[in-house]
């Protein structure tokens, strides 16, 4: 069932460069409603297991190091479709492959510096919801 909801983090090279408005601005310009919004900063153990999925790939520790590297923003966004539609706005994982227009192909630094997550389905957007907020933290 999808449950019109998905999990954002603008991750911190996007915090670092100055773009969390942009960023912001873009996501609700394109039909998204902020439902829950924080500033806050991974500990190593946090992004360890928000990114458990990927401990094997060759990249988790520099993942891992980068996450952990200043704060981020975290949200859940409500639209229609909004684990799909996110996806094409925040565009490829390499900014160097992202759309035209997507945020990671404006706002990205590399593939690993790559200024946002979307989740990639309704059931980790619960998780990584749940993750972040709490149930009173989420409108
Ligand atoms: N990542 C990386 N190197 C890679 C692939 C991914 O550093 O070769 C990082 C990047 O920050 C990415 C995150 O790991 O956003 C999670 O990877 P995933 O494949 O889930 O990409 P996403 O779902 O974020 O597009
Ligand atoms: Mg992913």
């Amino acid at each position: 069932m999808a449950t019109n909801r998905t999990f954002t983090m603008l991750k911190p090279d996007a915090v670092r460069n100055g773009h969390i408005g942009a960023i912001l601005d873009k996501i609700t310009a394109t039909g998204f409603r902020i439902v829950a919004l924080k500033m806050t900063q991974l500990t190593t153990a946090d992004a360890e297991a928000f990114y458990a999925v990927h401990n094997e790939r060759p990249f988790f520790g520099e993942l891992v190091a980068y996450m952990t590297s200043g704060p981020i923003v975290a949200a859940i966004l409500e639209k229609d479709n909004a684990v799909d539609d996110f996806r094409k706005l925040i565009g490829a994982t390499n900014p160097a492959d992202a759309a035209e227009g997507t945020i990671r192909n404006l706002f990205a630094t590399s593939i690993s510096e790559n200024a946002v997550h979307g989740s990639d389905s309704d059931d980790n957007a619960a998780i990584e919801s749940a993750f972040h907020f709490a149930g009173r933290e989420q409108f």
